[in-house]
């Protein structure tokens, strides 16, 4: 049995991914639920109010 400790799994160096929690988050208008920021949505962020497209579809109108 060899005594050395395998280091095949480094773990990266923070930068290359994102956390999840450093991610944005909303509130869906449809469901209600949170949902996080998608990179899809990078460009329009500011203008998504539901996590998905079916919610957008399937809104309550008040
Ligand atoms: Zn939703």
């Amino acid at each position: 049995m060899s005594d050395m400790t395998s280091q095949d799994q480094i773990p990266a160096p923070s930068g290359r991914m994102r956390r999840k929690g450093d991610l944005p988050h909303k509130d869906c208008a449809a469901c209600g639920r949170p949902f996080a920021w998608r990179r899809k949505w990078a460009r329009c962020w500011d203008e998504i109010r539901f996590c998905s497209d079916r919610c957008r579809r399937t809104r309550r109108a008040p």
